[in-house]
Parts: C-alpha cells; structure tokens; sequence
C-alpha cells in the first residue's frame, strides 16, 4: 500500500504539516535527511534544518523569555535529543525566546508524540508523472505515496570564488553559529560577507570570539531589517566596508589569513587581514532532487500554482516554507504553510476516495 502522506524536510514546514496530518490520522512519514551525509554538513541541510544552525530565535510566538531549559527536560524524550547540545551541558540560556535547535526538537516531539513516523534518510529522486508517486531514497530503496509535501528548506550561498572554494572548512563558512567557537577564529579579526540579517546577525554573534569583525558590504547600504542592522553598527567591534566585495580569499598550506577587497565604485583595492570568512549572501532552495517536475520561479523556488494555496504544478503535490517562499522566509510563516500543505494533501485524499 501506498502512503497517504510523505513529508520531505525538516524544518518548521515539516514539522508543522506532519503535526496536522497526524493528527488527522493520515499516519504521515517524514524523510527527515541524512545526518551523516558530507554534502548535508556542508550545505546545513542536516536533521532539523537551518534553524538547528541557529543561535536565538526571538520571534517565533509563544516564547518570551524564561527557563526554557527546565522545559524542555518535561517535554522532550530522550531519544529525541540528537543535536549538538543539550540541556546538560550549561549552555547559556537565551535573554529572549528559545534557542532554534531546542525549537526544532520540540516541534520533531511534537509530531511524533502524535504518531509521525521519521527517517533519516535523503530523498534524492521522484516520479511524480503517475500515481502513487515514487520516492528513491539515498540507500537505494523506494517508497510510494498518494500525496507529497515538499518542504526541504533552502541552503546558504557562497560567492564561487575558486580560492573560497578551497579554504571552505579551512576558514571559509556559511555558519557563524556552527564554526565561530572554533580555536582558529579566537581572539583573530574575521570578515562577513553580506547585508542582510543574516550577516548582521551573524557578524554580531562573532564579536564573542574575534577580536574584530569586517562586514563587506557591496552597496553603501544595509539590507537589513532596521533593528537587526543598528545593532551590527553600534557594536564597536563592528567594521563596515561598504561598497567592497571579495574579490580572493587569501591563504597559506593551512587556512585563511585575509581576503582581497575590490571596490564597487572605482575606488581602491585594499587587503584585510582575517582568520575567517563567513558568506551570508542569500540562499538557494533545495529542489535538486525534483529533477525539473515542479514549476519553479526564476530563483529556482517551487511555484504555488493557486494564490494561497500550497498547490504545485503537480497534482497531489503540495509545497511549503522557504522552499516555495523567497520572500518571507520566516519559522513562523514556514510553520503557517506547513499546516496549509497538510490540509491541503488531507483535502485531496478525501477527494480522491482514499481516507
Ligand atoms: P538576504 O537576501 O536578505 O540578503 C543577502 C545579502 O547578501 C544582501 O545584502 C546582498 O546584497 C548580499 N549579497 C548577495 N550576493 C552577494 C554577492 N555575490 N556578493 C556580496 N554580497 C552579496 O538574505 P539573508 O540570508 O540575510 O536573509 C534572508 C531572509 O531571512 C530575510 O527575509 C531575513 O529577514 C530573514 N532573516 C531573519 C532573521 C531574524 O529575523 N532573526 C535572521 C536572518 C535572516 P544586496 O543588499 O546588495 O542585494
């Protein structure tokens, strides 16, 4: 028999839909990736999405300040505890909301506490030509399903520079949070590429280890949200290059000691001394293993084919979170079409006879 439900993902989206359609007894599975996959580590596309590489989550609803520690020991079971760190190792609390991968393990337990099945494997192709629609798993099985949520989340961007390429893992990252503790960018000037919140955030969580932190700016403004954006300028840690992008990452046999600025305005090159690079540009939805059966959107995101619904071009397909959104990009909004995808599946199932 087929499944009624497949869920790919595992982040607010895919939590969120396998919540609801457990809970609407559609017995839903979701393929949560590979933990020990090269290629996962490196992209962050690992169990519990970007949001497990993530430091405070501060606007997600529900969790103004207090002892989320003391929670999460009732809440989770302990075979549900498989990030990086838990309650027991004195990690600082957060002043505001909840840590992001604490966030993710409740809402993992929280399906699961209502019956979702969960596997750690990658879905690296479909047919979704005919029904059920066949999913092909990285240790070569298969599975069939009626209905499938696609919510796989998107990946950080990196500049493509040959010399990026590699110092990657050598002093070049896309995750502050996972790789800023380590020993080699302590007390060392680092640089961060980018404008956004994600480069404001990241740069002011840097300030912690290095003794100074570049912002490398391509335009002579943030694109930050205000809040986000002030708070990286009033650190006196802080330094902006505007109008400057990387032009080389530069290195000895064993990892990164400067970068290589060209400006954008005609002024002059200069050259920074750093032990880090830390790309935050942006980044690309996970949709590879689609293979083209979806419609996308010139940015390579799935395209909702019925204005606030979480149809696909594919029939019996729904999509949900940042995979399908290059706008909002929120947990919150994540989670909301996450439980629009699952309705939405839970609706043509019934439709089409099978529950
Ligand atoms: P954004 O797309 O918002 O910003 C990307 C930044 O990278 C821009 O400043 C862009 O420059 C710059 N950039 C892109 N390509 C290059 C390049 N090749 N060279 C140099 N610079 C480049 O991405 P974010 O990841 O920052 O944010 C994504 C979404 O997630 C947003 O909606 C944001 O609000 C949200 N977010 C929210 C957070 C929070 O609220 N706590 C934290 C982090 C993210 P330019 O401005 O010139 O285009």
């Amino acid at each position: 028999m087929p499944e009624n439900v497949v869920i790919i993902g595992s982040g607010p989206a895919a939590w969120t839909a396998a919540i609801y359609a457990a809970r609407a007894q559609l017995n839903p599975l979701v393929f949560q990736g590979n933990p020990f996959d090269d290629k996962n580590k490196q992209n962050g596309t690992l169990p519990l999405g970007q949001l497990a590489l993530t430091t405070e989550v501060e606007n997600f609803p529900s969790w103004p300040a207090g002892d989320t520690r003391a929670y999460l020991q009732t809440a989770l079971k302990p075979d549900d505890v498989d990030f990086p760190y838990w309650v027991a190792d004195n990690k600082e609390q957060p002043t505001e909301g909840i840590n992001g991968p604490e966030l993710m393990a409740l809402m993992r337990q929280q399906a699961k506490n209502f019956g979702t099945r969960v596997e750690s494997k990658d879905v690296v192709k479909v047919d979704l030509s005919k029904q059920p629609f066949t999913l092909h798993l990285h240790d070569g099985t298969s599975v069939e399903t009626r209905t499938l949520i696609v919510s796989t989340g998107a990946r950080a961007n990196y500049l493509g520079l040959p010399s990026e390429d590699k110092y990657k893992n050598r002093g070049v990252s896309a995750c502050a949070v996972c790789d800023g503790f380590l020993p080699i960018f302590r007390n060392k000037p680092l640089v961060v590429v980018g404008a956004g919140d994600s480069a404001c955030e990241e740069a002011t969580y840097l300030t912690k280890f290095a003794s100074k932190v570049y912002m490398v700016v391509r335009r002579d403004k943030m694109r930050a949200s205000k809040i986000m954006a002030d708070r990286a300028l009033k650190n006196p840690k802080i330094e902006v290059k505007w109008n400057t992008v990387v032009e080389e990452v530069l290195g000895n046999e064993k990892h990164v000691t400067g970068v290589r600025l060209a400006s954008t305005t005609g002024g002059p090159g200069e050259t920074l001394d750093a032990a880090g690079m830390f790309c935050a540009i942006g980044h690309t939805p996970n949709v590879g293993f689609l293979d083209g059966q979806l419609k996308l959107n010139e940015g390579g995101y799935v395209v909702w084919t019925t204005v606030a619904r979480s149809y696909t071009s594919a029939d019996g397909v729904f999509a949900a979170g940042d995979v399908a959104d290059d706008y909002y990009r929120q947990a919150v909004s994540a989670a909301g079409t996450g439980c629009m995808a699952a309705l939405d599946a839970e609706r043509w199932l019934g439709h089409h006879g099978h529950v």
